[in-house]
């Protein structure tokens, strides 16, 4: 059988002179002899050369999986599509994103308000809630995120929510989250999540304290909310410590040193604590909503700044690669929903409180705009994308954004869709070699 030199594969002699190979789809890294690296470069002028290999070295080419049969590739593609398929139409876990309010007590600048109501999740739409849970019957587990608006601003329909999930619900809550500004998370608040877990606090401060106070403001009395709210993270890193308090520290490129002095004043103060502290990268659109607004920090100043951080030791996530199998998230999964106050249901989070993204209403579960529907769930995958399916990152990337792909195909967007870090020019050499050197590998 005919073999080809796999797409998975990747040479490059490192700065300080090691011959290294990667292989995406095995997710492998090794060193090889400079013999090896010659032939590899002989092999990618003229697959024909393979002739004239010696076989020790054919012996570690094909023990290597640089050379696979004809269509091995491409089998694998089908692998990976039949993988993110299955995770996709899988019905046994029920994410659902509640959003009791769409209300906010803030009023930052870039927050489209004017399309946000105060409207309070009534009863109705609470019993239709616990319908659609219980009538959900492959489900077995159940992942919950309270969003906003401000969730908070709707406390009590939390909590009347969550006490009839569990009276009412024969499903255990496997993952419990909420996204919060943070400002009304007070003793009460407290109080009540010791008794009803939460696994995450997500809680975004807009850069450094001055800066924060300036976007993020009180609504009708432009108080500033900076310190409050760190008070209030202090209070929960103390009363609920198995909680993980997630900080996003909004960063665009004005700002980037805002994440490092937040690192340093809050990180310090928090040291030991159950707290992460990240940085937000604004995504903010320009006037013709096509592309992000050139205050933006790019995709590739993304990677290169995720890499700074990771080297430093301030973040703690792998710079190294990972293998991604399934590439799904809540809009192209079938059984992940969004649910505002007024029982409207959308796919994608950036759709919340627009009414032409609403997809069905819980009162009755009918789709009603099947277009969207179905261009979340089949037509934005990444395997319909040509330039994805032949692509060397495929592994190890998690395809493009459900949201930013169909901006771009049905809405003349010009969005940079890939967000795999080592995709952008010199990080793969950077990432792989400075893992090579540290872990020795
Ligand atoms: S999104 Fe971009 S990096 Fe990822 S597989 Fe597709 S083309 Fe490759
Ligand atoms: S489409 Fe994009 S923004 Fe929406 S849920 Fe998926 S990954 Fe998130």
């Amino acid at each position: 059988m005919e073999k080809v030199l796999s797409r998975y594969i990747y040479w490059f002699e490192s700065s300080t002179n090691k011959y290294l190979v990667y292989n995406s789809r095995y997710n492998s890294l090794y060193e090889v002899s400079g013999n090896v690296f010659k032939e590899l470069n002989k092999l990618k002028n003229d697959i024909n050369y393979i002739d004239y290999i010696s076989v020790d070295i054919m012996e570690i080419l094909n023990r290597n999986n640089i050379f696979v049969s004809e269509n091995e590739d491409d089998d694998f593609v089908l692998e990976l599509q039949y993988r993110t398929e299955r995770a996709a139409f899988s019905k046994s876990k029920l994410g659902l994103i509640l959003v009791p309010s769409l209300g906010c007590n803030f009023s930052c600048r870039y927050c489209f308000e004017e399309h946000k109501r105060d409207k309070v999740m009534d009863d109705k739409t609470i019993d239709s809630i616990i319908l659609f849970i219980k009538n959900n019957k492959e489900a077995k587990e159940l992942e919950l995120v309270w969003y906003g608006g401000e969730p908070l601003m709707a406390f009590s329909a939390i909590k009347k929510i969550l006490f009839r999930i569990k009276n009412e619900v024969n499903i255990p809550i496997i993952k419990h989250n909420i996204i919060t500004n943070g400002y009304y998370f007070n003793n009460d608040v407290i109080d009540y999540f010791k008794n009803n877990h939460l696994d995450v606090i997500q809680i975004t401060l807009d850069g450094e304290r001055e800066r924060h106070n300036n976007i993020r403001k009180i609504k009708e009395t432009n108080e500033h909310t900076y310190d409050k709210i760190i008070d209030n993270i202090d209070n929960i890193l103390n009363s609920l410590p198995n909680t993980s308090v997630h900080v996003r520290v909004n960063i665009e490129k004005s700002n980037i040193n805002d994440y490092y002095e937040a690192v340093e004043v809050l990180g310090k103060k928090w040291s030991g604590k159950n707290v992460i502290i990240y940085p937000g990268m604004l995504r903010i659109e320009n006037e013709t909503n096509m592309k992000l607004s050139c205050n933006c920090l790019q995709k590739k100043e993304i990677s290169e700044f995720m890499f700074d951080i990771n080297k430093r030791g301030i973040l703690k996530q792998d710079i190294y690669p990972h293998s991604i199998f399934c590439k799904t998230c809540s809009a192209t999964r079938i059984n992940s929903f969004i649910i505002g106050p007024y029982g409207e249901i959308y796919k994608c989070w950036n759709d919340v409180s627009d009414n032409n993204k609403v997809i069905a209403n819980v009162n009755d579960g009918k789709i009603i705009n099947k277009s969207l529907y179905y261009r979340y769930l089949i037509g934005s995958k990444w395997y319909n994308n040509v330039s994805c399916r032949k692509c060397f990152f495929l592994p190890i990337c998690n395809g493009s954004c459900a949201w930013y792909s169909l901006k771009n195909k049905y809405q003349n967007g010009k969005f940079s869709l890939c967000d795999c870090m080592q995709k952008y020019p010199g990080m793969l050499n950077k990432c792989l070699e400075y893992v090579y050197e540290v872990n020795k590998l």
